[in-house]
């Protein structure tokens, strides 16, 4: 019997006494330990009717409770679903309609709101919370301590791991044990992670970069991890000194370089800095070097490939690129509509191909189909441009992405709601230079003739309707939107006009 990922990430640690998780308030928890948590909620797993190849779906506080319950559903073959903590439940029934779970996993205080969608899909239902307690915590109570793992081969999924879709539909990337295995050995390697090292891990867990980049990074190394319910500049500073490396979005660095006490003496002794999931300003990579003598290692990747590019480990990391692609990794630059090569160092869309690049989307053949070549290239959307020395550089999103202290937002969804409001002729949502998110989302709205729209009137209509990181933080209300000869809304004139809207002063 073998079992790709757990094979691989786990099973090695069992009996092992080496720590795996410092947690907050002094807990160490050994790899032995969490290894056999996770065969404990794999008994639960399969007692609520979980088969090989059905899905589990978790929207749970991070916790290593919450990372045990991914392991334990790679053991029982189950697929993993982790959601956004931020999903308001009324999102949340989308995802659980769609992924059709055996098994749903909240906090709580989600219980009953969720509870319904779970009983009409016949799914169970179980809590877990921040601290670890809840019910599946009651559930695995003195079960047995092993799991028989459940045969698993390198095309078989792990994972479903939502995205947003432009339409304003999530898409679940289906993500296989190969895929998953393979990008983390390549950024093992890459990085040079070993058993020696302590990542410093502030990021969420349900989405690729906290969960597969650095999650499985360490499994893979055996190091260990300060796992941290969420970046807090002042616990950050307290453990960084315990720490040799940190992932983090560019929002974390640029938080870091606020705080005085964040010194070249208090990071003197880490080994790697790496930074993702949003563009880090070359300000911010240049700041940061004067300060602490590190470059940060800046890379490239999105939910349905893994990590395709990175900056080198040793050799150049160049400020505002993300370096080159990872080993057995295939990229191209396109003209979006042609699909035909760009010429050298022209701005084209990202193509990319290789055992990282996920299997489709869930139950959508159709989106799958569309974001495909038929040589097996993935579209990925992003608009680049690759330098003389091969350095490739983000130049900008197609579809507008918004992207806001890490977090993906489609302006799509955004604008759909801002229209529905009474009073809401049209609008447009973009994102703007933020100083602590990197973007902040924006609202532009157009009064219907005779009506009277007011910014904090909109702002109170839309709480709790979609998740607050998508919420803009500010509505300003004008006349008509710019537009160009067909019709299109021009965003660009839009984000100029008000680029300023979250600067001081
Ligand atoms: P997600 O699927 O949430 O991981 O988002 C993926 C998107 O984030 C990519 O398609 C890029 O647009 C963006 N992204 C990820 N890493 C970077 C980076 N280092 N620089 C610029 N954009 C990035």
């Amino acid at each position: 019997m073998s079992n790709v990922l757990y094979d691989a990430l786990f099973a090695s640690h069992q009996g092992s006494s080496r720590p795996f998780l410092y947690l907050p308030g002094g807990r160490i928890l050994t790899y032995d330990r969490f290894v056999r948590l996770s065969a404990r909620i794999a008994h639960v797993i399969r007692d609520h009717g979980a088969l090989p190849g059905e899905r589990v779906v978790a929207q749970v506080q991070k916790s290593a409770e919450a990372l045990a319950l991914y392991a334990a559903c790679i053991q029982a073959g189950v697929i993993f679903v982790p959601l956004n903590t931020a999903y308001t439940p009324n999102e949340v029934e989308y995802f659980i309609g769609n992924a059709e779970p055996r098994l749903v996993v909240c906090d709580d205080a989600a219980r009953a709101a969720l509870a319904p969608f779970a009983d009409g899909i016949g799914a169970g239902l179980l809590t877990l919370n921040g601290d670890g307690s809840g019910t599946l915590a009651t559930e695995a109570e003195g079960r047995a301590e092993q799991f028989d793992t459940v045969s698993r081969s390198g095309e078989d999924l792990a994972a479903l791991l939502y995205t947003s879709g432009t339409t304003g539909r999530s898409k679940g990337a289906m993500l296989t044990h190969d895929n998953l295995l393979s990008n983390a050995r390549a950024l093992t390697e890459a990085w040079r992670f070993t058993a020696d090292d302590v990542l410093l891990h502030a990021l969420p867990i349900f989405h690729t970069h906290g969960l597969f980049v650095a999650g499985n990074v360490m499994l893979l190394a055996g190091g260990s991890m300060i796992f941290l319910p969420s970046f807090r500049t002042d616990e950050v500073i307290g453990w960084l000194p315990k720490a040799t490396s940190m992932m983090g979005v560019p929002t974390f660095y640029t938080r870091l370089l606020d705080d005085p006490r964040f010194t070249r003496e208090l990071v003197s002794h880490m080994r790697l800095f790496t930074s993702g999931s949003a563009p880090l300003l070359a300000e911010t990579h240049i700041a940061f070097e004067a300060r602490t003598g590190h470059r940060i290692l800046e890379r490239y990747g999105m939910t349905e490939t893994n990590m395709t590019t990175s900056n080198p480990y040793d050799g150049e990391r160049r400020a505002g690129t993300v370096g080159f692609p990872l080993p057995d990794v295939e990229i191209r630059v396109v003209e979006p509509e042609t699909g035909k090569l760009v010429p050298e160092g022209e701005v084209g869309v990202l193509e990319v191909r290789g055992p990282n690049v996920f299997k489709g989307y869930w139950r959508m053949p159709e989106k799958t189909r569309e974001e495909f070549r038929e040589d097996g290239f993935f579209i990925t959307g992003d608009v680049v441009t690759i330098d003389p020395d091969g350095y490739v550089h983000i130049v900008g999103r197609a579809k507008d992405l918004i992207i806001s202290g890490g977090f993906n937002i489609y302006p799509k969804e955004v604008e759909l709601l801002l229209d529905e409001q009474e009073g809401v002729l049209e609008s447009a949502v973009i994102g703007v230079p933020h100083p602590d998110f990197g973007e902040g989302v924006v609202g532009i709205v157009v009064p219907k003739n005779g009506s009277t729209l007011d910014e904090a009137g909109l702002l109170a209509a839309i709480q709790g309707r979609i998740a607050r990181f998508k919420q803009p933080k500010r509505i300003f209300v004008i006349d008509e939107l710019p537009r160009n000869a067909m019709g299109k809304v021009q965003k660009n004139i839009l984000r100029e006009r008000f680029a300023a809207a979250f600067q001081a002063g």
